[in-house]
């Protein structure tokens, strides 16, 4: 900010200079306090599930082939039990809901980028105020005989690495010229997005990779703590 505004600003002006600020917030281990595909698998025990995420970890196969192979090994005629299990299982993490109360009234678009599955992840986010259209996620059918997970945001041309939901497709959508944009995470699956953004919620492994890269980050165990960061910074 120049001198010039800094001494005839009333809060408006200051307010009408500013970006929009859009949020892009990771559900598993972020919103919730665990991995739900990997507590699904944990529970079911599906034969052939560990070499998978073996694979997925060593980088042999992508993030997309992996989910949808773990995810193949489990029947559709289990939807119901695997969907209760995934809600009763569910973990929130603590302040989620005045955070999205606290992006509501102060005009922050909250996306939740998610590569979690749409099946556990709506009846999940249900209790909370938060619109259809403001989840980015995994879809799934259970017409076959083993439960296909489908893609509906897919990588764009400028990412490789067949993410399934491709978070950075949807940062890319809010340009930075337009968006102050934020990114609240916990795992390698949030770093690509990460080294996009202005601003960086870590926790977990995403705090040992923005290290790793010198990234500024920003380091939370709560809701309650993003939201009085976000205030400290929106008054500066
Ligand atoms: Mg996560
Ligand atoms: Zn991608």
């Amino acid at each position: 900010m120049t001198l010039e505004t800094t001494t005839r600003s009333t809060h408006d002006s200051i307010k009408h200079t500013e970006k929009q600020r859009v949020i892009f917030c990771d559900f598993d281990g972020t919103i919730t306090a665990n991995d739900n595909i990997v507590a699904i698998m944990k529970h079911f025990q599906p034969p052939g599930w560990k070499e998978l995420v073996k694979q997925v970890v060593s980088r042999q196969i992508s993030v997309r082939q992996g989910v949808g192979a773990m995810f193949r090994l489990l029947p559709s005629h289990m939807e119901k039990e695997i969907t209760e299990f995934s809600i009763q299982n569910a973990v929130i993490r603590e302040g989620f809901t005045e955070f999205i109360n606290y992006c509501k009234l102060n005009n922050i678009i909250l996306l939740i980028t998610s590569g979690g599955i749409d099946f556990f992840l709506y009846p999940i986010l249900e209790p909370f105020d938060i619109a259809h259209e403001q989840i980015f996620c995994n879809a799934s059918s259970f017409k076959e005989d083993t439960i296909e997970i489908l893609w509906p945001h897919a990588c764009d041309a400028n990412c490789d690495n067949d993410c399934g939901m491709c978070k950075t497709t949807i940062i890319r959508s809010y340009p930075a010229s337009e968006y102050t944009r934020i990114l609240i995470g916990d795992s390698v699956t949030d770093f690509a997005g990460a080294k996009l953004v202005d601003t960086i919620y870590a926790r977990a492994q995403l705090i040992d990779l923005c290290k790793e890269s010198q990234l500024e980050y920003i380091p939370f165990d709560n809701f309650h703590e993003i939201i009085g960061s976000l205030e400290v910074r929106l008054e500066r």
